[in-house]
């Protein structure tokens, strides 16, 4: 199928956010039951409701043909993904040419298999979920988890030559304690560090308000012990970095709660449905998939504009007694 340019339009939204990165949740499915993200017992997708690999690619063509210039493949677990190797080839066979990054979320499960064929294919960063260095508390927060497997994954992307920013949902009660160990250790490891507010997405079984911490309290206590100074750094996304007194790691803050990011968004995201929702935080989205099927990239280039008008101002996200989640879908769905 060849790519459409019918329209070369840039990707502008109606308030003139430029739009510049895509995440794509490659599969909803996860070997990994985290408990602000999942209920224990979910119902995935059927395999036939799901956009094939190639389909995957054809809709990143376009929108890198639209201006998209950064790629992160997400999910669930994109790496449980069946030949996902060959997608990352594929979409990095666009970098030096429109796209300047390709990168990854993962729980790291299986980085160790995948990380010299990453690198090989030009993602040069990845970005690890890791709520506690603690066995138990890992295999608890994880329902399950071998932290084994994580550690085996980051040495092998150290290995490879992959940057690694570690992701950690800061848990009133379950990790807060382990916030400062965690910054000395990615220092210690020569990673980033991004501490993420729990947002209200989906059902997991269980109450986030017991487990929702403000990083406004978290920063002061860190900078009680370590000065934060802000920096200019930037990765593209959502997190503000600090440099931390003493340290080489760059500790980020992701606020959707505290600190609202939305007047600069410059996000959308694609659903291993093909669904393109413009906010993780609102249900509006376009559906790509049966428009790709019936009528091939050409019946998909007049959605890219109706999507880029869906985008809202701000998210909803409130956290507390009897506040409902912003949406039914969960974090895994629409790709973190
Ligand atoms: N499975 C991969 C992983 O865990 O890195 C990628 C998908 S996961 C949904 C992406 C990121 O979203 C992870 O860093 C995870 O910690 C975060 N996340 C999931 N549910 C969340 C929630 N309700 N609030 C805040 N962050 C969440
Ligand atoms: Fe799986 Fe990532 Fe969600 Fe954890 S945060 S359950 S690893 S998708």
């Amino acid at each position: 199928m060849a790519i459409a340019t019918s329209s070369s339009a840039p990707l502008v939204d109606a308030l003139g956010r430029r739009i510049s990165y895509l995440r794509i949740s490659v599969t909803d499915r996860c070997d990994l039951r985290c408990r602000y993200c999942m209920s224990e017992r979910m119902q995935f997708l059927p395999k036939d409701q799901v956009l094939s690999l190639e389909e995957i690619a054809l809709l990143a063509d376009l929108f890198i043909a639209r201006g998209i210039t950064k790629i992160r493949l997400t999910g669930g677990e994109p790496l449980v993904r069946r030949d996902i190797g060959e997608l990352v080839r594929r979409i990095g066979r666009h970098l030096g040419n429109g796209l300047d990054e390709l990168t990854l979320t993962t729980n790291a499960t299986r980085l160790d298999v995948y990380a010299q064929d990453l690198f090989d294919a030009g993602v040069r960063r990845v970005n690890v979920s890791l709520d506690s260095l603690d066995p138990a508390r890992f295999a608890d927060v994880t329902r399950g988890g071998d932290i084994g497997r994580v550690f085996a994954g980051l040495n092998a992307a150290r290995a490879a030559g992959l940057a690694v920013k570690i992701n950690m949902v800061a848990l009133k009660g379950i990790n807060d304690d382990e916030i400062l160990p965690m910054l000395r250790w990615c220092d210690s490891q020569g990673f980033d560090l991004s501490l993420i507010e729990t947002m209200p997405l989906g059902d997991t079984g269980e109450d986030r308000t017991d487990h929702y911490l403000p990083l406004t309290q978290v920063v002061d206590d860190i900078a009680a012990v370590h000065p934060l100074t802000p920096i200019a750094h930037r990765t593209g996304g959502p997190s503000r970095y600090h440099a931390v007194e003493g340290m080489r790691v760059r500790l980020g803050l992701i606020t959707p709660l505290t600190r609202n990011f939305c007047a600069d968004c410059n996000r959308i995201r694609m659903t291993c449905e093909g669904k393109i929702f413009m906010c993780l935080g609102h249900e509006d989205h376009v559906d790509f998939k049966a428009a790709l099927r019936e009528g091939g990239l050409d019946a998909v280039q007049p959605l890219v504009d109706r999507a880029l008008r869906l985008k809202p101002a701000a998210h909803d996200f409130r956290i507390g007694a009897n506040a409902p989640a912003a949406t039914r879908r969960h974090m895994s769905v629409t790709g973190g």
